[in-house]
């Protein structure tokens, strides 16, 4: 059917928020950060935070700001699929040296990231009203200590599929953009592998300018509660940077709540209910892995937040709010930044022996207090099943069960390199970009080195993310292995060794193996003929009694060899030295 014909059929009075649960009251004092008389107006505060500006209007008000200023750079870091520039705008006392090094400013660094699902994008007019303050009002000081970058749009393309009927269960902004981008890519499933060019400039901004915190801010469905700003972190018992998770525990989490509790909002944590029919069961406190933002940061030794605003609650509660956390997130910088970059730079020098590559939730939850929603179950003869009505009336518990993603599900040992043959220049190219530090063989080498073989692989039936993904049993075996020059050596003693990991240990769950970069293992090549075969097995069992006794033994544990010929024969091939001898095997190989 014809998107027009369908919006024609569908009455404007019928809009998604007018069928969402009941709201709650809010008074919030943060309204007054909204300046509709301000020279610099931000376009989405002349519509009182009810709808949100295009591309263009957010661009040419950016562009105008930055020349209003001496404290704001705007720079392209990369074209969207549709070539739309993706915008970065730099904001310091000093913007043209921002970043780490000789000459840098090396100040504590906030990345803030608006619009990576574009319509959820409280983050993109939270931070113009923000960066509004700081250069035309009374918030400069925000910057003594800090230097702030902040990308307003990153789905640029998916921020213009915008429309009124993209977020059902989410109030406003009037028009939204859509989910995915241009490709139909979800880009918080792609931090690990990098498909989008989107996704491949946020990791050129971390990499040129070593951010110190990353602010990714979303919009949330689900329960309802009455939160209105949620975020969470991997917490230290489940991270891959347990210094940094700590400082987000120990120091960011109880400030910022309490700011924004004074600010008249309602912070809390990410939620998600165990059983969708009965909140009370509870909430899993989930392990983010690397395809996640959240995840991504967690590995790479990078602190950082995922903000996930409550899409109950109206557009304009959510843009304060968010505003709010990103002001005090700024202060909070400016006194403890320094201590963030120590428990950074501890995580980099760690060295652990071991890793966890993915996490599964304890059996035994820990209660903790919760502002939720009441709710009861109803019947709905249009769908003849039971669903969950939200009342809009708050209830509290005391003791929630929270299940904690942190029994480690699939670890490894760290083995001291990776080496790579030079025909996946498609692996190596990633590793480029995630910023991961190689060194190549000029030369052929011989070493002894462990292979990992296949075995019971099993492929996705359908695509996530325009790739169909394995996952797959493996066995260690040693042997000498003669590389060809242009091999890679990947080295796990590096600072962002533990990355290495994620993506080069096929078990991993973002593994490059997992995602499909190494499909063409899985597939046998060569074959034999019977007439072939057949004289040459007469031959090696008069030549090999030991073979001759393998066989007999294998037909008689297995039915299959007794009676299938075909079967038989590849017992044979499989021993033969004409077998594929790379079939099943994992290319990289480990340096123990
Ligand atoms: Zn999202």
């Amino acid at each position: 059917m014809k998107a027009w014909f369908l919006l024609a059929l569908w009455p404007a009075a019928a809009l998604a928020a007018d069928t969402l649960p009941p709201l709650q009251p809010w008074q919030g004092a943060t309204a007054a950060l909204i300046q509709p008389k301000h020279p610099w107006v931000t376009p989405a505060e002349l519509s009182y935070l009810t709808e949100t500006p295009s591309y263009a209007q957010t661009v040419s008000y950016l562009q105008k700001l930055v020349a209003s200023s001496e404290m704001l750079r705007l720079e392209s870091i990369g074209k969207s699929p549709q070539g739309r520039d993706i915008w970065l705008v730099k904001a310091s006392l000093q913007p043209d040296l921002v970043g780490k090094g000789d000459g840098q400013s090396n100040k504590p660094t906030l990345l803030v990231q608006a619009g990576i699902h574009s319509g959820e994008i409280d983050g993109k007019d939270a931070a113009l009203m923000l960066l509004r303050d700081i250069v035309h009002g009374d918030k400069q000081s925000l910057l003594s200590q800090v230097d702030l970058l902040i990308i307003p749009i990153l789905s640029v393309d998916g921020h213009e599929r915008s429309g009124k009927f993209n977020r059902m269960n989410q109030r406003g902004p009037v028009e939204q953009g859509w989910r995915s981008t241009a490709q139909n890519l979800n880009l918080n499933r792609d931090y690990a592998k990098l498909d989008s060019p989107e996704l491949r400039a946020v990791l050129g901004v971390m990499n040129r300018y070593q951010p110190d915190l990353y602010m990714d801010i979303h919009v949330t469905d689900g329960e309802d509660y009455q939160y209105d700003i949620t975020y969470g972190f991997n917490e230290p018992v489940a991270s891959q940077s347990p210094n940094g998770a700590s400082w987000l525990a120990r120091v960011y989490r109880p400030f910022i709540n309490q700011q924004l509790e004074a600010a008249g909002h309602i912070p809390g944590p990410l939620v998600f209910g165990i059983d969708s029919m009965d909140f009370a069961k509870g909430i899993a406190q989930w392990t983010a892995s690397p395809r996640y933002s959240n995840g991504y940061g967690d590995v790479r030794h990078l602190p950082t937040v995922l903000v996930e605003n409550h899409s109950l609650k109206p557009y304009r509660q959510r843009v304060l709010g968010t505003y709010v956390l990103l002001e005090q997130t700024l202060s909070l910088l400016g006194s403890q930044g320094k201590a963030l970059q120590l428990a950074k730079k501890a995580d980099e020098q760690a060295r652990p022996q071991r890793q966890v590559l993915a996490y599964q939730a304890s059996d035994t939850p820990e209660p903790v207090a919760f502002k939720g929603i009441r709710y009861q179950k109803k019947h709905s003869e249009i769908s003849k099943a039971d669903y969950i009505e939200w009342l809009g009336e708050p209830l509290n518990y005391d003791a929630l069960p929270v299940y904690w993603d942190k029994v480690p599900a699939v670890e490894v040992e760290v083995p001291k390199a990776y080496w790579i043959p030079p025909q996946h220049q498609e692996v190596i190219e990633r590793l480029s970009l995630h910023g991961i530090r190689f060194s190549v063989l000029p030369a052929a080498k011989t070493l002894e080195l462990q292979q990992l073989v296949a075995s019971e692989p099993q492929f996705s039936s359908k695509p996530t993310e325009g790739r169909f993904m394995v996952s797959s049993n493996f066995s260690p075996s040693w042997g000498s292995f003669s590389l060809p020059a242009g091999s890679v050596r990947v080295s796990t003693d590096q600072p962002l060794g533990a990355l290495a990991v994620a993506l080069l240990q096929p078990q991993a769950p973002d593994s490059l193996l997992s995602w499909g970069f190494f499909h063409s293992m899985f597939e046998r090549t060569e074959y034999f003929e019977t007439y072939a075969i057949l004289p040459w097995i007469e031959q090696q069992l008069k030549q090999d009694k030991k073979l001759a006794a393998d066989f007999a033994a294998a037909v008689k544990a297995d039915s299959k060899l007794a009676k299938d010929g075909q079967a038989r024969l590849d017992w044979f091939y499989q021993r033969s030295p004409f077998y594929d001898t790379q079939y099943l095997k994992y290319p990289v190989l480990l340096e123990r």
